[in-house]
């Protein structure tokens, strides 16, 4: 998702206990060259390699996964706000367990009041609260959850289907369904479940919402039916309970959902539109195919269209949508009647098949979302189809409603919207091309990169945003991008409160946004630009996206995939900057220099010898850049990397020979390794004495 609405509660959270930061905790940094605690060391939080996955962070021959296939008819009934649906869960174990019950999430339990104090964060209040942080911090109370109304075991003998009820338990956002008999390893089982619940209105935790806008009702519909937990070889059952923090974590299959609505409602969702002659006009279908042909939005529905009869197949009750999707990991739609929508096609290479791409937005998002949009996904499938891999799934679309930033398979939520009489500022449109593109990119991290993001926010928004900050460089190369540049991340890495980038979603206390977005974004820049270099590191990075595309990595499969592939040991820095607080503070101490020829006895390598003392203040290993300018007015760059380090890591001495002399010595001159304090950075040599 996007990280605004955890900054709005930050924020809130941070007018309550403004004060001066704690002493610099970064200086109690303790590398120490004499023990074995070299911070060069191997990693031993980092789980044995094994046949499930290797020592070269790929999938290894025994790596399985379970499959999860849905077949799911749901209606809307806009008079009551409320969502029923009936779903048919086609669980395949192909672990090597045998499993005696099965977990589901039921994450609108966030809002079931019976359940929401035991999962709600119930700390006091801080003593003011914005508008915008109260949705967040003090939601009205109403009768959300979903309501669970029959669980039934499908068993089929020949032609005959038999239903039974199983028994199940809920525990706060998880479902536990008991099994009459165990499910072998390589068996599968049909599970069916009805339930309904009641759509929550705003985004009250940034996933899905309705919203009345200016032409009437839209939904957001995400996290909306149980899905099936992730058993797997590092968690078994993964039952973290939905707190609205961490994200969501679920298995591939085949989704077949039958969407009843209003028949006004147009709807957009994950999968492909199957049955198009039902739900559409001619008038519609000609344009749409129009649309593919090129990667220029057109129209499908204009601004002047909406709610018009003309836009509507004729008739009057309620229409079915009929959507498929194969090696998806969960489902979202949009159903509204106030929508415009345009589309365009999208192709890696003439000939090549087309993807398809679509905007559908309410007129309160224009004029600006028909400019923007489809050509922020078609960014999107250039940027992270060349540094990941080419986009798999046939379409891609981006929605505006409540929802400020977040991500489906094949489907994205972005909340930016004009003011009221349709004027909008430089801000305002960047961020509906930053928001568009990480959302429309969170379907190749995590939806096809299928990590465990309710545990490792860093894993999906922090890659995220790292190929976000080069989609953004490739819109416009003067975009100001937040996060990648090493400098927006300094307020941060002075943070004496801040949490190791390791650390679970639901345990990042504060400043979510840069922890699991900002600081591994701006460290993956860091790597690529400036100590692996950026061919080897694409090349690393291409191979880690495609080795676990549709699969489910983990933080290791990531550092050592990027090791394996680089050339190189990265311990030193996966430690520094995702393992630990420390930050980079290097200061130059003394700049000094003697006759060459007391050393060497000629001076055929320059007439002075120079020792420049540099200082590791912070704790954190970086590379060393420093830009040494002579009395003659040349300067020069000189690169050295974190291998400085090995022998002492708190002190390094750089000496060369040189025909000239030394007048000024500046550490890290162009801001590329976050160096929290630049006071000590520079060295000048004083006024030339007078003669
Ligand atoms: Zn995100």
């Amino acid at each position: 998702m996007a990280a605004l609405f955890r900054s709005i509660r930050i924020v809130a959270l941070l007018a309550l206990c403004a004060g001066p930061l704690a002493a610099q905790q970064w200086l109690n940094a303790e590398p120490n060259p004499k023990t074995n605690k070299s911070n060069f060391r191997a990693i031993e939080e980092l789980p044995s390699p094994n046949e499930m996955r290797t020592a070269s962070g790929a999938p290894g021959p025994r790596y399985w996964q379970q499959r999860v296939d849905y077949s799911i008819k749901a209606s809307l009934d806009t008079t009551i706000h409320t969502v029923t649906g009936s779903e048919r869960v086609t669980y395949h174990n192909n672990s090597p367990d045998r499993l005696d019950y099965l977990w589901f999430q039921l994450d609108q339990n966030i809002d079931d009041p019976t359940v929401s104090r035991a999962i709600r964060d119930a700390a006091a209040l801080p003593k003011q609260i914005s508008p915008q942080a109260r949705r967040f911090l003090l939601p009205e109370p109403f009768d959300g959850g979903h309501k669970i109304t029959r669980v039934q075991l499908v068993t089929t003998r020949g032609r005959v289907v038999q239903k039974t009820d199983v028994p199940y338990s809920i525990n706060g956002t998880e479902m536990k369904v008991t099994l009459p008999a165990p499910l072998a390893s390589g068996a599968k089982v049909a599970v069916e479940i009805d339930w309904h619940f009641i759509v929550p209105e705003t985004s009250r935790n940034g996933r899905g919402a309705r919203e009345k806008v200016k032409d009437g009702w839209l939904y957001e519909m995400a996290q909306w039916f149980p899905r099936a937990s992730v058993y797997d070889d590092v968690n078994g059952w993964q039952t973290d309970q939905f707190y609205g923090q961490g994200e969501f974590y679920l298995n591939f299959g085949t989704y077949d959902v039958e969407l009843t609505v209003p028949h006004d409602h147009i709807v957009q969702a994950t999968g492909v539109l199957t049955n198009p002659l039902a739900v559409l006009t001619a008038t519609q279908r000609q344009r749409l195919a129009q649309a593919l042909t090129s990667e220029t939005p057109k129209f499908i529905i204009t601004k002047d269209e909406v709610m018009t009869p003309g836009t509507r197949p004729a008739g009057s009750g309620p229409l079915t949508w009929k959507f498929h999707a194969d090696s998806v990991r969960d489902f979202a739609f949009v159903s509204s009647k106030t929508l415009v929508w345009d589309a365009a096609g999208y192709r890696y290479r003439p000939g090549s098949r087309v993807i398809e791409m679509h905007s559908l937005y309410p007129r309160d998002a224009m004029p600006l979302w028909d400019s923007v949009s489809t050509r922020a996904i078609a960014q999107t499938m250039r940027t992270y189809g060349r540094l990941a891999f080419e986009y798999p799934y046939p379409k891609a679309s981006n929605i505006h409603g409540p929802v400020f930033g977040m991500e489906y398979p094949m489907i994205a939520f972005c909340g930016a919207r004009p003011a009221a009489d349709g004027s909008y500022t430089p801000q305002l449109a960047r961020a509906l091309i930053s928001v568009t593109i990480h959302e429309v990119g969170h379907n190749w991290f995590p939806m096809i990169v299928a990590s465990d993001e309710r545990k490792w926010t860093w894993m999906d928004e922090g890659l995220n945003s790292f190929l976000q900050y080069y989609a953004e460089k490739e819109w416009d190369p003067a975009y100001p991008s937040n996060r990648g540049p090493a400098k927006n991340i300094v307020p941060y890495m002075k943070d004496a409160d801040q949490v190791p980038i390791m650390t679970e979603s639901d345990y990042i206390h504060r400043q979510f946004g840069n922890n699991g977005y900002g600081k591994p974004a701006a460290g993956l820049v860091m790597l690529r630009e400036q100590v692996v270099g950026p061919r080897l590191f694409d090349e690393a990075f291409a191979s880690y996206s495609k080795r676990w595309a549709f699969k489910h990595p983990q933080p290791g499969d990531f550092f050592r995939s990027m090791d394996d592939g680089a050339g190189e040991l990265l311990n030193w820095f996966w430690r520094g900057w995702f393992y630990t607080t420390y930050a980079n503070d290097q200061a130059v101490t003394s700049v000094e220099a003697q006759p060459a020829d007391s050393l060497v006895g000629n001076s055929a390598r320059g007439k002075n010898y120079y020792r420049i003392t540099v200082e590791n203040k912070g704790g954190l290993l970086m590379p060393v850049q420093m830009q040494i300018s002579y009395d003659d007015g040349s300067s020069e760059l000189v690169k050295l990397g974190a291998n400085v380090w090995r022998r002492n890591e708190l002190s390094y001495i750089y000496g060369f020979f040189t025909d000239k002399t030394v007048v000024k010595v500046v550490l890290d001159p162009d801001e590329v390794f976050a160096d929290v304090n630049r006071d000590n950075n520079s060295w000048s040599a004083g006024p030339a004495p007078t003669s």
